[in-house]
């Protein structure tokens, strides 16, 4: 059998089990067709049927979560957690908590998270989760209920060598605290069971930081091999979560200028450069709506109801960093035509796979995420290495660890796309050198 055909095979299988599950199908389909060259290479994957075992996740959990509200009414939720595939580590990868989580969602995020968690050379398995819970206006004790109502039953699935979870949209700091005094009271003091911890309770110096530097920094990686930098380039961002406020802060330090930043409801076109103070004023503080930034900057633009990536005005970057398919080709061609050359993603899938495609023929750079924003995954695995030392890093240790980093996946990335397809090819670059280690991991333990 070809490589081809045997990708296909394995795709139409997927699709019989799984028609329903849109994003997931999604993230497989992307992902396995830029295998085959490497499967020409490694005939006994194809021989012993391998694929269907990456495919498949180890453990898929699912269970509900009551919690009352403020007025004492209870509320039930439902939660996932994938395990993903633990042949490198322990499963690790965030939660994430929106109304639009489902399985489907869990299922693409944690498929993802395996070759973004090998990419980085770090011990770390691939495992993602979440909940349909909408922390979005509700009060501090609402969270904190959910929260610990969460954990009471998450706490028998996860461990600091067995599965360790961290944020994602909707879960930052104040949620992995609650989540952790609950799984303190319920197992002792184990700082090594979640990540992205507040500062206050064996956190990481940085860890906020670092998906959002970690995306810049694998651009400045992606500018200097093609002689160029950051300095003076024009750069649009989406979102305006905590990997879109550290992409802006570490893109404008590096002398670029940002132009936008967004919401649900709509955007800020900003033409002075994004006031990144204001913004985390509003969003970190007062966990307000972005269109408050046009009370400060009445020469700024704010556009309600639309993305972005509508923008009319040209720019060089694109750094997506809001959520799933933000990018369909409408945007994909909006995005060319403003003449970019670049498009990173801070966001897990923010591409189309029809995005994706029109990149390169439109003679556009794509990073994709895996690769772009494995920062923070990064710097989490350097906070389970704190935390099993009992030693905490300086903010200057850990960053530096994280320039190391993304350098790494840079090059690893860009060779293997030389090696298999070429040198521009970042996508098939980052799948395949991120599957090779996990796959030549599973053969060596016995395929466990
Ligand atoms: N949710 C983040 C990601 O998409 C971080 C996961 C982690 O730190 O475990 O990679």
């Amino acid at each position: 059998m070809t490589s081809k055909s045997y990708i296909e095979q394995v795709l139409r299988e997927l699709k019989e089990k799984h028609a329903e599950k849109k994003e997931f199908i999604q993230a497989v389909e992307e992902f396995l067709p830029t295998l085959e060259i490497y499967l020409d290479e490694h005939t006994e994957i194809i021989e012993k049927n391998l694929l269907s075992l990456i495919v498949e996740p180890e453990r898929l959990i699912q269970f509900r979560v009551p919690w009352q509200d403020d007025k004492g009414k209870w509320q039930v939720n439902r939660a996932y957690r994938v395990q993903y595939n633990s042949a490198i580590g322990p499963y690790k990868g965030g939660l994430r908590f929106h109304p639009t989580t489902n399985e489907s969602i869990v299922r693409f995020l944690g498929f993802e998270q395996i070759f973004k968690n090998s990419l980085t050379g770090l011990p770390i398995g691939g495992g993602k989760g979440g909940s349909d819970f909408d922390p979005k206006g509700k009060s501090d004790s609402e969270v904190m209920r959910f929260c610990q109502s969460f954990m009471t039953e998450f706490q028998k699935h996860i461990g600091p060598d067995i599965d360790v979870p961290a944020g994602d949209i909707g879960v930052g700091g104040r949620e992995i605290g609650f989540l952790f005094g609950q799984y303190k009271r319920l197992n002792g003091y184990t700082a090594g069971v979640l990540t992205g911890k507040p500062l206050n309770s064996w956190g990481s110096l940085a860890r906020t930081e670092a998906t959002g530097y970690g995306l810049v920094y694998f651009v400045q990686n992606a500018l200097k091999d093609r002689q160029d930098s950051l300095k003076d380039k024009k750069v649009v961002v989406s979102g305006s979560g905590n990997v879109s406020i550290y992409a802006i802060e570490k893109a404008q330090e590096l002398g670029a200028t940002v132009l936008t930043c967004s919401d649900s409801s709509g955007y800020i076109y900003d033409a002075e450069g994004i006031d990144l103070d204001l913004v985390k004023e509003i969003k970190e503080v007062r966990r307000s709506r972005i269109k408050d930034y046009i009370d400060v900057h009445t020469d700024a633009v704010y556009v309600e109801g639309e993305s972005v990536w509508t923008l009319k005005e040209a720019y060089d970057i694109a750094l997506p960093c809001a959520t799933q398919n933000e990018i369909d080709l409408n945007a994909a061609h909006e995005i060319a035509k403003a003449g970019a050359k670049i498009v990173a993603e801070g966001a897990n899938m923010p591409s189309s796979k029809k995005a994706i495609d029109s990149y390169s023929k439109n003679g556009i750079l794509y990073c994709p995420g895996k690769a772009a924003n494995a920062g923070g995954v990064a710097v989490s695995a350097l906070e389970m290495a704190q935390n099993s030392a009992r030693l905490p890093w300086t903010f200057e240790k850990v960053d530096s660890e994280l320039k190391i980093i993304m350098k790494n996946i840079y090059i690893v990335c860009s060779e293997t796309a030389s090696k298999y397809a070429e040198k521009n090819n970042l996508m098939a670059g980052a799948n395949i050198a991120g599957f090779d280690r996990v796959i030549q991991a599973m053969i060596s333990q016995g395929l466990v």
